[in-house]
């Protein structure tokens, strides 16, 4: 195996689940979509459910920022958002159950949506785990702790179970992990965010959330230009509709013609746009996925009228539940 990242919380912000009443709209529709197919000769429920579009079916997921890395030999997590939770319950069946775990937890920022869900993150609760946090900030300790802190939290840290030790990362200078080598470089983002670019063997997966990509230009992007260059799979910020970015300047996210355009000019082979907002509902992430693919047509045809081609380049508005590999 190379890399292979699976993605446990997509949403920004904050959590977005379904409410009950837009499942039942959701299920309504669907079985009414179904009788019309039945009535035209009919399909397999199966079938059916599989042509469904993303948006009309099981949706994009409502878990904030939660990444896990793996190779054969290790697994890091990025960021610990309410996604965490569920990858959490999944370690508990390996060594974490046992107390034998070992787990490595990097953070981009503090920002609530990238925390919540430590607090019920299990391995943290069982005696003989190691718990590694990591983070370029020199407030890791503080801001970890301060999620355990009474009256917010009933378990103080230091009761834990997990044995817990906390690590500096130096700006743009290489941390190895087992085999897989992680660089932090520095996003635009109202308080300081650490994006990170992971190398195994030759394969580079770089995580860019969350930024408003303020720094377009090589000159402007500097000492953190490495993050975008010869990248095969990239996560990138894309909280909101190209027009809603230029009504929310300094609110550090970005949107995906943004993410495209730097994807085309480094030669990034896939990208793929997460941080979706709270406040989108399916529909309205996959109406912005279309304007994307407008956006990517028009391009195109711009390239053509001057007898050159688009490079090829893999992307899409990620899932909750998506495993990547590259
Ligand atoms: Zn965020
Ligand atoms: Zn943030």
């Amino acid at each position: 195996m190379n890399m292979k990242i699976n993605l446990w919380g997509i949403r920004g912000s904050l959590p977005a689940p379904l409410a009950p009443a837009q499942i039942e709209e959701r299920v309504f529709q669907i079985l009414k979509l179904f009788l019309v197919y039945q009535s035209k000769g009919g399909i397999s429920v199966e079938d059916f459910l599989n042509q469904l579009p993303t948006h009309q079916f099981g949706g994009f997921g409502g878990q904030t920022a939660c990444v896990q890395v793996m190779t054969d030999k290790v697994s890091l997590i990025v960021d610990a958002g309410s996604g965490i939770r569920k990858l959490g319950e999944q370690l508990m069946l390996g060594p974490c159950g046992l107390g034998r775990g070992v787990v490595h937890i990097l953070f981009s920022h503090f920002h609530w949506d990238h925390l919540i869900g430590l607090p019920f993150f299990l391995p943290m609760f069982v005696p003989g785990n190691e718990i590694h946090f990591y983070a370029v900030q020199e407030d890791l300790e503080k801001n970890v702790a301060l999620l355990f802190q009474k009256p917010n939290f009933p378990v103080p840290f230091d009761q834990l179970g997990a044995k817990i030790t906390f690590h500096k990362l130096e700006p743009r200078q290489e941390k190895i992990f087992t085999d897989i080598a992680v660089t932090p470089y520095l996003l635009d983002h109202p308080d300081p965010c650490w994006g990170f670019k992971f190398t195994h063997k030759n394969k580079v997966f770089s995580y860019c959330v969350d930024t408003e990509c303020t720094r377009m230009s090589r000159k402007d992007m500097g000492l953190d230009l490495p993050l975008y260059q010869g990248v095969d799979l990239m996560l990138f910020d894309a909280q909101y509709s190209f027009l809603e970015v230029t009504e929310r300047i300094n609110w550090g996210h970005s949107t995906a013609p943004i993410g495209l355009d730097l994807a085309f000019r480094e030669n990034i082979k896939k990208i793929y746009f997460v941080h979706h907002d709270p406040a989108a509902s399916d529909s309205k992430i996959a109406k912005i996925e279309q304007q994307t693919q407008d956006y990517l047509t028009a391009m195109a045809c711009a390239a053509q009228t001057k007898g050159e081609s688009l490079p090829k380049i893999e992307w899409g508005f990620a899932r909750e539940g998506m495993t990547l590999q590259i």
